[in-house]
């Protein structure tokens, strides 16, 4: 498979500048423009001779990822992009804008295997992993299309990042060395692959970790999210304990609200019983219905939900997904809009 430029390790950068007769300070150039200046082709090199700019531009695709769609939240605050790869498969990323941050969400997957009962990632079933470079490439577009400083990376987009382990903490690492963000500003999310919790703590990476929970026993939690049956929901929680023991940094665990499924009282009381003695915000996210047979809950229920949580040790937040209209808020993106 024909790979871009991005995708390049150093030394198949080396290899492909002895091919051109070029010497080894172009790799430093190059680096700088996608880097520093996010250009998007090699014509916009300018200190590179307009001869090498056109064999590069003939030999080799400098980004493996193009824009194909933009799609436009009511709220303008949030946009969703739709990225081809160069063997022809479709990634969605999420650019949300507010007066203090702009966050990217970005996919780590074609597609997921994990089968989240509530997710439209889901229906896609897995297609391939993204290479380190498609990883990172969604940013780098993203930061050409925004207006702002992109200050937060969130792997939430499409995917389960720790099936994609190595590739995800490649990219993270691009992202803090290259591009400047501090590991408290990217944060891996995981349905709850606890094998990779703990190696996540044993590497001390210091990426926030965030756990999309959505359940409160083994059960209910089973039914949503079947992972459960390999990665048991104790099994996660005291991996959870073992990366907070050795990381110090707190998790946050993600609470989709559905309908009639985990939306009571006492699905709230569980939920402090559960995660009582591990520091840990929680943040409750109420359902964002994309056609199938989950629902979100009504206001009162929700409410109700939240007022059980009132005397919980842990911080609760709750996040009213951004660009609902578009099919960009959480649990929603499953490239639908090829058109
Ligand atoms: S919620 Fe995440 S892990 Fe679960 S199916 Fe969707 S993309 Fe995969």
């Amino acid at each position: 498979m024909k790979k871009s430029y991005l995708e390049l390790n150093t030394n198949e950068i080396d290899s492909l500048l002895t091919v051109l007769g070029e010497s080894s300070f172009r790799a430093e150039q190059i680096h700088n423009w996608i880097y520093d200046h996010g250009v998007v082709s090699w014509g916009e090199m300018e200190n590179l001779p307009q001869s090498l700019r056109d064999k590069l531009e003939n030999m080799i695709p400098l980004h493996p990822l193009r824009i194909t769609k933009i799609s436009g939240s009511d709220s303008k605050s949030t946009r969703k992009y739709l990225f081809e790869t160069l063997d022809g498969q479709n990634i969605e990323s999420v650019l949300m804008n507010d007066r203090k941050r702009t966050t990217v969400c970005i996919s780590s997957q074609v597609g997921c295997a994990v089968d989240c009962k509530f997710c439209a990632t889901a229906s896609m079933g897995f297609i391939k992993n993204l290479s380190v470079g498609e990883i990172v490439d969604q940013v780098i577009h993203l930061q050409t299309q925004s207006k702002s400083r992109i200050t937060n990376v969130v792997f939430m987009g499409m995917g389960e990042p720790f099936l994609n382990y190595k590739s995800v903490i490649e990219a993270a690492k691009i992202l803090s060395q290259e591009m400047g963000f501090g590991a408290r500003r990217i944060t891996i999310s995981t349905a709850g692959i606890v094998p990779k919790i703990r190696q996540l703590a044993d590497e001390d990476h210091k990426y926030k970790l965030a756990i999309s929970l959505n359940g409160t026993d083994e059960k209910s939690r089973n039914t949503i999210m079947p992972l459960t049956k390999t990665h048991s929901l104790k099994s996660l929680i005291e991996s959870a304990h073992y990366y907070y023991k050795k990381i110090r940094r707190f998790i946050t665990f993600e609470y989709v609200l559905l309908k009639d499924v985990n939306d009571s009282p006492e699905d709230g009381e569980r939920l402090i019983d559960l995660l009582r003695s591990l520091p840990c915000k929680v943040n409750v996210i109420p359902y964002n219905e994309i056609g199938g047979k989950y629902n979100r809950p009504k206001e009162d229920k929700i409410h109700a939900f939240l007022h059980s949580l009132k005397h919980a040790p842990f911080t609760v937040t709750v996040r009213w997904s951004k660009g609902t209209d578009i099919d960009a808020g959480c649990g929603q993106l499953a490239v639908k809009d090829l058109a």
